[in-house]
């Protein structure tokens, strides 16, 4: 279907993101709800978008990347991009409106398991998303979800791109991604997502940036420090878990990327390999009623 801004009424602001504003917006026609992600005109910021649809483009049949429907002009040249609404909004915006008060350890698994389900379908189709965080992982009322925000993600041509000079999100960066030179000037892009999955995932448990103390508003130094020099795998033990949740943790924040585990084994994990069924359904129901109760 052929869009135009003018089909849609503006209900409210869903969030900020870089280069500009993601709104809910209702079709006038169909009244189908939306999101539609403005971004403001700029050449570098207009290649970002177009790379991000062409993504999502190549992920259109996935159940855990977040639903593409189309680009719709603006009368000042802008894009904007129209998106499956995800009525629960972030994990981290979840997190927050809860005072960060950490998940259930079942809710961490369905979570976990169904975000992990999303990377198995990038990274078969060669996509890495390369900014995993819980800012970018989407929920809807349905329990299901999913991962969003591919404006740096990639269609990796070849196995490996030794030229890739992006910096991400500095936090959920792994080890290897501050120091490709010492990995003979590239790394394994697929394992640098687990790597971010694992420490999101572990935020959620936590209730916070699991690398460094609550409250913290750390430099780039710190931050590099933290995660090349720290024990990433240990900061689970900061909090009561199953034997089975640190494994998994354990498996995903391996400093070596070559121990890493890749995603499909990690689908195998006992920490996720059951958490679809209906006390994981439970578990994000009750994490989604919690949040309706406070906000
Ligand atoms: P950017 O790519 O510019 O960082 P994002 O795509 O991350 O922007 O969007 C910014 C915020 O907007 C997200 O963190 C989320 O809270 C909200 N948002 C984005 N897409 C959706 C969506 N499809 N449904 C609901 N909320 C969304």
């Amino acid at each position: 279907a052929e869009f135009r801004l003018s089909d849609f009424e503006k209900l409210r602001v869903l969030g900020h993101g870089n280069g500009g504003t993601v709104y809910k917006v209702r079709h006038r026609r169909t009244a189908a709800v939306y999101a539609l992600k403005a971004v403001h005109t700029d050449a570098a910021l207009r290649r970002q978008v177009y790379r991000e649809v062409d993504i999502l483009r190549r992920a259109a049949d996935s159940n855990h990347v977040v639903r593409f429907h189309a680009v719709v002009p603006t009368p000042s040249g802008d894009v904007a991009v129209l998106l499956e609404h995800m009525d629960g909004g972030s994990l981290d915006t979840l997190l927050r409106r809860r005072g960060c008060r950490p998940f259930s350890e079942p809710a961490v698994a369905a979570i976990a398991r169904q975000a992990l389900l999303g990377l198995a379908e990038l990274h078969s189709r060669n996509i890495v998303h390369r900014d995993i965080k819980p800012a970018n992982l989407l929920i809807n009322a349905a329990g299901e979800v999913k991962i969003a925000d591919f404006g740096v993600g990639k269609v990796l041509r070849r196995s490996l791109d030794p030229c890739d000079s992006y910096v991400g999100t500095c936090a959920y960066m792994s080890p290897e991604r501050f120091d490709p030179e010492s990995h003979g000037g590239d790394y394994d892009p697929y394992a640098a997502d687990v790597w971010s999955l694992g420490l999101a995932v572990l935020e959620l448990h936590r209730g916070h940036f699991p690398l460094l103390p609550e409250g913290a508003r750390p430099d780039w130094a710190t931050l590099m420090v933290a995660i090349c020099f720290g024990e990433a795998a240990q900061a689970v033990t900061e909090r009561a878990a199953s034997g089975e949740f640190r494994g998994f943790i354990e498996c995903c924040l391996q400093k070596e990327s070559g121990k890493r585990w890749s995603v499909a084994e990690l689908l195998g994990h006992p920490f996720v390999a059951g958490a679809d069924g209906a006390e994981s359904e439970r578990a994000l129901q009750d994490l989604l009623r919690e949040d309706s109760h406070e906000s």
